[in-house]
């Protein structure tokens, strides 16, 4: 997953000043350092993460490798998980313990790519018109080599945090059944357990014609939850239908769901988000986000923003139908109907109470409503696994952020993000660790390419977000 926010951006340009780039060679670091950060990301790059034929315990050994070359004690280092294929990668940087450490997620698998669609090859790492090409070169090898990098960097300048500061590469959060921070967490707690969590798969600066017009940082993110609608009929012959029709039920129900809409909600993270917005964006849209941040939100207000899908979904739940399947034969009475329901659930509600509030929905005790989960498997009840109602902003993790993006993407406001889509974060945050997505890649908004073919991060967006980190996660554990 990665960069959702993206939408906001092109609305965003219209107000946006000119800005010229500060960005100075300085900030890129020292030559031999720059060209450590390269290999160390092109390394990552050419070792296959995918699900299908790829490894990622290959490539967790060898940043434990690099780590232990630098001279990371082995000690402080794990590899592990729950098969050969796909062990995850857990270091340790160990501070003074004035605070609880700090947790770093980033996966090492990437989504599958076919060499035939590109045009370089997806397993080979690729400078070429100042981009790095590759597959993770966006989603998320860059930041991977960006954390291991700056570990390094930071323990041969023998810098000592005040506290730990955890960095966790790991497995199947693009897909797989062994996802690594969810089994690290069920299997490893003392391992990963955290004052709060990065997790650099989400967020980012968004750039125009190379200026910064937004630094956008996750700070919650909407459950998933997938549900199977049901209709059984005795079915028989089609030349003497009868009312009752399998089909007729399913569709009926859809037309309802689509013709619902979930009330409108704020959490501190989507208010402050609008806040913001509303001062960067220009005419009827900046009033309407002013009109939803009123004590009594204007509904006139909600149903003109309602219109942009992801001002939408980041104002409630949505469900949608995404596949249909019905009857067995062209003329037989249909004897079973079936739809797959996806939603993304507004943090604070769990997936049963949505369960329940699809079948009042739908209204037809013929509808059975099921939840799925991601191996495919029906249950007749959800979770009641709520994600918190994230608390506002933390300021401990906020202000230095706003400070360094500050130094090296002047004059792009820091706005906190609800993430629509889902990352590992929904792992962490559901275990009740505040979970904040920070990527510090600055892309075009028309360049996101993660999951696509020719996949390509700026090279400059390289090592811009290796120095953000660098003084990031040293101001994250030094004088606050
Ligand atoms: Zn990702």
């Amino acid at each position: 997953m990665k960069f959702a926010f993206l939408k906001v951006c092109a609305a965003l340009s219209l107000a946006a000043a000119a800005l010229p780039s500060t960005f100075v060679a300085a900030q890129q670091g020292d030559p031999a350092q720059r060209q450590f950060a390269r290999e160390v990301f092109q390394q990552l790059v050419e070792i296959n993460t995918t699900d299908s034929v790829g490894n990622i315990t290959t490539a967790a050994e060898a940043m434990r490798k690099r780590l232990l070359d630098a001279g990371f004690p082995a000690a402080d280092m794990q590899v592990l998980g729950p098969n050969d294929r796909k062990k995850n990668l857990v270091v340790r940087y160990r501070g003074a313990g004035q605070k609880k450490p700090i947790l770093i997620i980033c996966h090492l698998d990437v989504v599958e790519a076919r060499a035939e669609d590109w045009t370089t090859d997806p397993f080979k790492f690729v400078e070429k018109d100042g981009f790095y090409y590759g597959r993770g070169t966006q989603d998320m090898k860059v930041d991977d080599a960006i954390m291991v990098v700056n570990f390094i960097r930071l323990w041969k300048e023998g810098y000592k945090p005040n506290r730990d500061i955890i960095l966790a590469l790991t497995a199947d959060e693009e897909g797989g059944h062994s996802n690594g921070v969810n089994w690290l967490l069920q299997n490893h707690r003392e391992l990963v357990d955290a004052d709060f969590v990065l997790n650099p798969d989400s967020g980012g600066i968004n750039i125009s014609n190379g200026k910064a017009l937004l630094v956008a940082v996750e700070a919650t993110e909407k459950v998933y939850a997938d549900y199977q609608l049901t209709v059984t009929n005795p079915g028989g012959h089609s030349s003497l239908p009868r009312p009752d029709n399998a089909i007729y039920h399913l569709v009926d129900s859809l037309g309802r769901l689509q013709a619902y809409t979930f009330p409108f909600e704020l959490n501190p993270v989507t208010r402050t988000y609008f806040q913001i917005l509303s001062q960067r964006t220009t005419g009827e849209v900046s009033a309407d986000m002013k009109a939803i941040l009123a004590a009594t939100p204007d509904p006139a207000a909600i149903k003109r923003l309602s219109a942009d899908p992801l001002y939408n979904s980041t104002m409630r739940t949505t469900c949608v139908a995404t596949r249909l399947n019905a009857g067995h034969a062209n003329n037989a009475l249909p004897q079973t109907a079936q739809a797959i329901v996806n939603c993304r659930i507004f943090p604070g509600h769990s997936p049963e109470q949505i369960r329940q509030q699809l079948s009042s929905v739908f209204a037809d005790p013929k509808v059975s409503v099921k939840y799925m989960n991601d191996a495919g498997e029906t249950f007749a009840t959800a979770p009641d696994r709520t994600v918190i109602v994230p608390p506002p902003p933390r300021a401990e993790v906020f202000d230095p952020l706003t400070r360094i993006a500050a130094e090296i993407w002047p004059g792009a406001p820091v706005v906190p993000t609800m993430e629509t889509g889902a990352s590992d974060s929904i792992y962490t945050a559901a275990v009740g660790i505040p979970s904040y997505g920070f990527s510090a890649i600055a892309l075009e908004s028309d360049d996101m390419r993660a999951h696509g073919r020719d996949e390509r991060v700026p090279i400059n967006s390289y090592y811009q977000g290796v120095e953000f980190y660098y003084r990031y996660l040293k101001a994250l554990s030094s004088t606050q």
